[in-house]
């Protein structure tokens, strides 16, 4: 049988509780999951993909079954070269809901091999997002509660 792959893309700027809650809820569905670090979104990222890469190999270092990679171009594209026939991304809000129909139905119409699955987090996640703790961070707050454990925001 093929392997379970499926991508978890985003910008991870940095990750949050509510990632690292949709990627372990997600992990049994698949036999691997890339998390697939983003390089041409139109956001401006705050922190250096290098952090960023560095903590989500920190929070998933005993996740055999977690790799991550970076990737420029359509996510599409990016699947069909890892052989991954998923996309995973998490659902926070109505308006998170809108945007990602629009791209799921999008890619559907692209690559139709290629199925999106969506996570909703656990309640107490779902108002967590990295905007927010870019600010915290921008001016001076405590965001490590927002964080999973390790993910030290001072650098
Ligand atoms: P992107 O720029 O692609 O939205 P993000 O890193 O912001 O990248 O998000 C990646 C994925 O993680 C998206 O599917 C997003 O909805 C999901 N996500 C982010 N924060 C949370 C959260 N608190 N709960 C559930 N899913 C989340």
């Amino acid at each position: 049988m093929n392997k379970r792959i499926a991508i978890f893309p985003g910008s991870f700027d940095p990750i949050t509780k509510g990632h690292e809650n949709i990627l372990l809820r997600a992990l049994p569905l698949f036999d691997e999951v890339i998390i697939a670090i983003g390089k041409n979104s139109n956001k401006q990222n705050y922190f250096p993909l290098e952090l960023r890469e560095k903590w989500i190999r920190h929070v998933f270092k005993n996740e055999p079954k977690v790799r991550i990679e970076t990737y420029s171009g359509l996510t599409i594209d990016f699947c069909k070269k890892m052989d991954a026939a998923y996309i995973l991304r998490g659902l926070r809000t109505s308006a998170d809901f809108e945007f990602e129909k629009a791209i799921a139905q999008n890619n559907k119409v692209m690559a139709p091999e290629i199925e999106t699955v969506f996570i909703l987090p656990v309640s107490e996640l779902s108002a967590i997002n990295s905007t927010i703790v870019r600010d915290i961070v921008r001016f001076g707050g405590n965001a490590s509660p927002f964080v999973p454990e390790g993910v030290d925001l001072k650098f």
